[in-house]
Protein backbone atom coordinates (compact mmCIF):
# COMPACT_ATOMS: atom_id res chain seq x y z
CA UNK A 1 0.00 0.00 0.00
CA UNK A 2 1.37 3.27 -0.82
CA UNK A 3 -0.24 6.71 -0.37
CA UNK A 4 0.36 10.22 -1.64
CA UNK A 5 0.73 13.07 0.58
CA UNK A 6 -0.74 16.46 -0.30
CA UNK A 7 0.04 19.68 1.68
CA UNK A 8 -2.30 22.95 0.69
CA UNK A 9 0.48 25.54 1.13
CA UNK A 10 -2.63 28.48 0.58
CA UNK A 11 -4.38 27.38 3.74
CA UNK A 12 -1.20 25.78 6.20
CA UNK A 13 -1.03 27.81 9.31
CA UNK A 14 2.58 26.83 9.84
CA UNK A 15 2.21 25.58 13.08
CA UNK A 16 4.25 22.19 12.38
CA UNK A 17 1.49 19.85 14.45
CA UNK A 18 1.49 17.39 11.33
CA UNK A 19 5.61 17.10 11.76
CA UNK A 20 5.30 16.86 15.63
CA UNK A 21 3.07 13.80 14.86
CA UNK A 22 3.79 12.50 12.05
CA UNK A 23 5.67 8.74 13.40
CA UNK A 24 7.73 8.07 10.64
CA UNK A 25 9.29 11.45 10.59
CA UNK A 26 8.49 12.67 6.85
CA UNK A 27 6.95 15.96 7.45
CA UNK A 28 8.75 19.48 8.17
CA UNK A 29 8.36 23.16 8.06
CA UNK A 30 10.12 24.92 5.30
CA UNK A 31 10.18 28.55 4.08
CA UNK A 32 6.62 29.42 2.96
CA UNK A 33 6.81 30.36 -0.90
CA UNK A 34 7.09 34.17 -1.62
CA UNK A 35 4.10 34.10 -4.02
CA UNK A 36 1.68 31.86 -1.78
CA UNK A 37 0.36 34.36 0.86
CA UNK A 38 -0.02 33.04 4.29
CA UNK A 39 -4.17 32.96 5.45
CA UNK A 40 -5.48 35.16 7.96
CA UNK A 41 -4.88 32.64 10.32
CA UNK A 42 -1.07 31.41 10.34
CA UNK A 43 0.49 30.63 13.52
CA UNK A 44 3.80 31.65 11.65
CA UNK A 45 3.23 33.00 8.21
CA UNK A 46 6.62 32.39 6.75
CA UNK A 47 6.82 28.55 7.57
CA UNK A 48 4.73 26.08 5.44
CA UNK A 49 4.91 22.06 6.19
CA UNK A 50 6.29 20.12 3.51
CA UNK A 51 7.17 16.51 2.80
CA UNK A 52 10.82 16.26 3.28
CA UNK A 53 11.51 12.75 3.94
CA UNK A 54 10.85 9.54 2.00
CA UNK A 55 6.99 9.50 0.60
CA UNK A 56 7.26 5.94 0.72
CA UNK A 57 7.59 5.55 4.07
CA UNK A 58 3.63 7.29 4.95
CA UNK A 59 1.91 4.62 6.10
CA UNK A 60 -1.60 5.77 5.76
CA UNK A 61 -1.90 6.75 9.54
CA UNK A 62 -3.65 9.87 8.65
CA UNK A 63 -2.29 11.18 12.69
CA UNK A 64 -1.25 14.47 10.19
CA UNK A 65 -4.72 14.88 9.36
CA UNK A 66 -6.29 14.74 12.56
CA UNK A 67 -4.34 17.34 14.23
CA UNK A 68 -3.93 19.92 11.62
CA UNK A 69 -6.11 22.58 12.61
CA UNK A 70 -6.53 23.48 8.64
CA UNK A 71 -7.52 20.98 7.09
CA UNK A 72 -4.70 21.35 4.66
CA UNK A 73 -3.60 17.73 4.63
CA UNK A 74 -4.59 15.14 1.87
CA UNK A 75 -3.64 11.60 2.04
CA UNK A 76 -4.17 9.55 -0.74
CA UNK A 77 -3.76 5.61 -1.48
CA UNK A 78 -2.62 4.35 -4.40
S1 LIG B 1 -0.47 9.71 7.24
FE1 LIG B 1 0.83 9.23 9.04
S2 LIG B 1 2.75 8.48 8.17
FE2 LIG B 1 1.67 9.53 6.51
S3 LIG B 1 2.48 11.65 6.54
FE3 LIG B 1 0.62 11.60 7.82
S4 LIG B 1 1.35 11.23 9.92
FE4 LIG B 1 3.03 10.68 8.50
S1 LIG C 1 -0.65 20.76 10.86
FE1 LIG C 1 -1.65 21.66 9.04
S2 LIG C 1 -1.50 23.86 9.39
FE2 LIG C 1 -0.02 22.91 10.77
S3 LIG C 1 1.92 22.91 9.62
FE3 LIG C 1 0.90 20.93 9.23
S4 LIG C 1 -0.27 21.25 7.31
FE4 LIG C 1 0.26 23.27 8.13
Amino acid sequence: MAYIVTINLETCEGCGDCAENCPVEILSLDARPADIPPPESAEDPEKVAIVSGDAAECTGCMACVSVCPSESITIQEI
